[in-house]
């Protein structure tokens, strides 16, 4: 079946991937987005494809269409973008998710919402499982995006509970790929283009904190399958774990130091010059990342399939043609 679907953000790393999908298994695709980090260029493609329309718009302002779908990922993601403006992100998190659930009750449309590994902090529970709540400053630097989508997951949460509203979450742990923009500050975006162009790598710390990276394809995969599902096996698999809220982890639980990231880095640009250099670790930076996928593996049978590797030379391909 047809369905129209809402993307917001859709013109950033993500959600262009995600409109891309759409579109290629046949639904009708509007994409908002104020263009603040994405671009049209990651949606050039798509712009002559009648089954596709763009909105300019900003998420904090509301906005109406019926839609079968909203998926809301209309929110800046890289901590230099997120901190250039921080009550812009947290306004964007939580009026962007007020606005979305809004206009879901209207139409009474499925919401899909993007939230992160960030509402987990710098955790003491490691690999992070879904029940885990999380070690969060709220008054740091990175608390507008934290926070922000902290408070993003409450009010999803009391749309279900208060309206009944069809809302599933998925925490997104470190995800990269195409399309990323190349000065977002991000670690893989980063070391990419210093290799490329024969500039420092820049370790942050002592380059021993970890993260786990997953490819933009797995995520994609799995955003799909858990759009898929009717509402009554949601609620009954959340339930059967004794949850309330239909929330996964979606990641690889591939970990790495941020030095190896930089090595390997290194290893597939063999014509670079570059050398590692260390700088100051910025604040509150989580010392040690890993999701726990059990419950989207059992909910989904999903788990990622593209390694660190071999998504990191697809990656360096791209920006080498940009
Ligand atoms: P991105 O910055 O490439 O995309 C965000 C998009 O939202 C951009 O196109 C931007 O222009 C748009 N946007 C920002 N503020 C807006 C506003 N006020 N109104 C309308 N549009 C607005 O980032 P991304 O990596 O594609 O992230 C997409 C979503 O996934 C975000 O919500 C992010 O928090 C979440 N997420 C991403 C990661 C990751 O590793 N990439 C991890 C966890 C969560
Ligand atoms: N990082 C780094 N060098 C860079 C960019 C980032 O060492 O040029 C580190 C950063 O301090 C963090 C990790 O890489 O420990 C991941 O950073 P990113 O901004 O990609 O994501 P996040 O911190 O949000 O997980």
């Amino acid at each position: 079946m047809t369905t129209k679907s809402l993307i917001t953000g859709g013109a950033g790393f993500i959600g262009s991937h995600l409109a891309k999908c759409l579109l290629d298994e046949g639904h009708e695709v509007t994409v908002l987005d104020n263009l603040f980090t994405g671009t049209k260029a990651n949606i050039y493609p798509l712009l002559d494809n009648p089954r596709f329309t763009f909105m300019l718009h900003d998420v904090t302002q509301p906005f109406w269409g019926q839609f079968d779908e909203i998926y809301n990922l209309a929110c800046p993601a890289s901590p230099i973008h997120y901190q250039r403006n921080p009550v812009e992100t947290i306004k964007t998190s939580f009026l962007g998710m007020m606005n979305v659930l809004e206009l879901a009750l209207k139409t009474k449309a499925r919401v899909f919402h993007t939230s992160t590994s960030e509402i987990y902090g710098d955790p003491n529970i490691h690999p992070q499982p879904e029940s885990y709540w999380g070690n969060v400053n709220t008054i740091g630097t990175r608390s507008c995006y934290d926070e922000g989508k902290r408070a993003a997951e409450t009010l999803c949460s009391d749309y279900v509970r208060e309206y009944g509203l069809d809302v599933r979450m998925i925490r997104i742990f470190n995800t990269y790929g195409p399309h990323m923009h190349p000065q977002d500050g991000r670690v893989i975006s980063n070391f990419i283009m210093q290799a490329l162009h024969n500039r420092d790598i820049t370790l942050y710390g002592d380059g021993s904190q970890t993260r786990s990276f997953q490819y933009v394809d797995d995520l994609i995969r799995a955003i799909r399958l858990f759009m898929r599902l009717p509402l009554e096996k949601v609620r009954a698999f959340f339930a059967g774990k004794g949850m309330s809220m239909p929330v996964i982890n979606v990641g690889n639980p591939g970990e790495y130091t941020i030095r190896q990231l930089a090595e390997e880095t290194l290893r597939q640009i063999p014509e670079s010059a570059s050398k590692m250099v260390f700088e100051p670790l910025p604040k509150d930076d989580p010392k040690r990342r890993k999701p726990d996928i059990t419950l989207a593996s059992e909910l989904l049978g999903w788990s990622p399939a593209i390694p660190l590797r071999e998504g990191l030379a697809k990656t360096i391909d791209y920006f080498r043609s940009v």
